[in-house]
């Protein structure tokens, strides 16, 4: 793309918020997210935009994107790089080049830009910082390359990248004005110890070498939400690679007081060193506090950005029934007005719209009558995305005397996962022992754009994470905005929106604490073929209107809710914003208009 004259304009947004994503997924054609995370962050951005908020974004440019998914006939996965060409959508800053010491090495990192535009002409512009120049060798080159890719070094080295890195492109830039940084995942942590040696203080001033380091002012101007309990979702390195790659950036000692005796635990590091910890669920605050007790940690619960997640049918509906709902999503409340047979028929249609798109990919010709089940989600075992098939014959039972069912699934492995792998191969094998009785798809290469067909297409969103690990989940949450009613297991934000028989539907009961639940199985199993059978079919196939008030429920009560228009909202009230004395003692005076 040209190069317009950015530079003015971004002073003109004078940001408050920089906010560090290792994966940001804005649009399925920029493909640098893998999952949840990502697309989190990506609609955490497009809400500031269509507010107005003071935002700048940062993240790496994955050249290679996260991976192609392709699926042979068993269901054995192949990955391949994502061809995209960055020139075609982004800006390349090209008279900007900052650098990041690793190792011996000095990285040159190259700055491009993407500008979210919001619904009223709001601006958040977001960089991309790329290894790929012609200075760097070959493998410094591919540093950037590769969402989640590597080994430990790589991705230390990213994370130097996206913290260090990330700090010093906003210097490059003369953006000088950020009141909160905000890391979303402890990734971006190291952007706390380039803050750290900012804010150093001279040894003449102090005379005292504890005194050296700001450590409050950093904690002052950082905020840090985690997103996972699950102990893989939490960075750890050796303190010897950490040295290998650091070397004497920072001194061990001081290093060590903040981030983990044993290891460099970036968790560790961002609670230490951010003024407020969030979790992005009630429950995932509970967990998250048992895991680290030592920290005050708040819950932000999770939303998705309406309009991008709203299939072009409901969007219809909205406009005419609900309008000013695409700034204002709170208006998706009205939605108890809208009537019976209009709703049904968006619906329809968009369910019509998936089923076309299958037969085109798959040549299966399924049912727009026949009950569909929908599940999307990262193929891993806490997920459990077999726990429907457990029982094979009890599902054949259901199908024969309660009522048809068929269902669409889709999810990627991470390529190192075996466990997760082995998944995807399960289910094919039960496609074929089912066949005869149960069309069941599975659709390649899961992405933000397919995610948006299913969660929209599907009659009944399915959820059997094992508890108490799923933090939030979001799917459901789009899923709730195209009139899709959730059927999941009591985790996450659906023990927020659950109203039992009125928005969906639960299995199996609440988390009883942080343990993992892993003797559930049988038990989460038979309440989830027993609702089935009993509630669940009986009434999408004979109680249509009572369907209905149910689907028109999911709305009012979960996408007026679970959208980033209040979670923005309760960002700025309870983690953005500064008690008196912080505002002291950062110099922020109170009529900054
Ligand atoms: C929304 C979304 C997710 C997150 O969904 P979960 O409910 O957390 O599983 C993951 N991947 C894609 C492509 C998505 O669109």
């Amino acid at each position: 793309m040209t190069h317009p004259d950015i530079y003015s304009d971004i002073k003109n947004l004078a940001p408050q918020i920089a906010y560090f994503s290792m994966e940001i997924g804005l649009r399925v054609d920029i493909p640098t997210y893998s999952g949840g995370l990502g697309v989190l962050a990506g609609d955490t951005i497009k809400a500031a935009a269509d507010h107005e908020l003071p935002f700048v974004a940062i993240t790496l440019l994955y050249r290679e994107g996260y991976f192609k998914q392709h699926l042979s006939e068993k269901g054995e996965q192949s990955e391949e790089p994502v061809r995209w060409n960055p020139d075609d959508l982004l800006i390349e800053l090209d008279q900007i080049t900052i650098t990041v010491e690793i190792g011996s090495s000095q990285i040159a990192l190259r700055p491009w830009l993407y500008i979210v535009e919001g619904c009223d002409g709001g601006q958040v512009p977001v960089f991309f910082l790329d290894s790929d120049l012609p200075e760097n060798s070959p493998q410094e080159r591919h540093l950037t390359a590769q969402l989640y890719g590597g080994d430990r070094r790589y991705r230390l080295s990213q994370e130097i990248i996206l913290g260090i890195g990330g700090l010093r492109l906003l210097s490059a830039l003369k953006i000088r004005n950020i009141l909160n940084f905000h890391l979303n995942e402890g990734h971006a942590a190291l952007l706390t110890l380039e803050l750290l040696k900012r804010y150093q203080r001279d040894i003449e001033e102090t005379w005292d070498p504890d005194q050296v380091w700001d450590f409050e002012r950093v904690r002052n101007h950082c905020v840090f939400t985690t997103h996972t309990p699950v102990p893989a979702g939490h960075d750890r390195f050796d303190y010897q690679l950490v040295e290998e790659l650091l070397g004497d950036y920072i001194p061990l000692s001081v290093l060590k007081r903040f981030a983990g005796h044993h290891d460099l635990n970036l968790t560790t590091l961002a609670l230490n060193l951010c003024r407020h910890t969030n979790a992005v669920s009630k429950c995932h605050r509970d967990v998250s506090t048992l895991m680290f007790p030592d920290h005050h940690i708040k819950a932000v619960t999770n939303g998705v950005h309406s309009t991008s997640w709203t299939n072009a049918e409901f969007q219809n509906l909205y406009d005419h029934y609900l309008p000013g709902w695409r700034r204002d999503n709170f208006l998706l409340r009205n939605a108890i007005a809208i009537p019976d047979d209009e709703l049904f028929a968006a619906h329809q249609s968009a369910k019509q719209r998936l089923l076309h798109h299958i037969k085109e990919k798959t040549g299966t010709i399924l049912d727009p009558e026949i009950l569909t089940i929908g599940f999307a989600r990262r193929a891993t075992p806490y997920k459990r995305a077999t726990l429907l098939f457990s029982q094979p014959d009890r599902l054949r039972h259901i199908t024969q005397y309660y009522g048809p069912l068929q269902l669409v699934l889709a999810g990627k492995a991470h390529p190192h996962d075996e466990p997760g792998k082995q998944l995807i191969k399960d289910i094919f094998r039960t496609r074929e022992q089912l066949s005869d009785l149960i069309k069941i798809v599975y659709l390649e290469n899961y992405d933000m754009e397919l995610g948006k067909l299913i969660t929209g297409g599907v009659d009944l969103w399915l959820n059997t994470p094992t508890r108490p690990l799923e933090a939030s989940g979001t799917s459901g949450m789009k899923a709730a905005h195209n009139g899709v009613p959730n059927f999941s297991i009591l985790d996450g934000w659906w023990i927020e929106g659950w109203i039992e028989g009125k928005t969906g539907w639960a299995i199996g009961p609440p988390p009883t604490g942080p343990q993992v639940d892993h003797e559930s199985n049988l038990l989460d199993a038979d309440d989830l073929h027993e609702k089935l059978e009993k509630e669940i079919i009986p009434i999408y196939y004979n109680k249509r209107p009572i369907w209905i008030e149910i689907m028109r429920q999911a709305i009012s009560f979960n996408a007026s809710f679970f959208n980033t228009y209040r979670m923005l909202m309760e960002y700025y009230m309870n983690v953005y914003s500064f008690d008196p004395p912080t505002r002291v003692a950062l110099g922020i005076r109170e009529n900054r208009h």
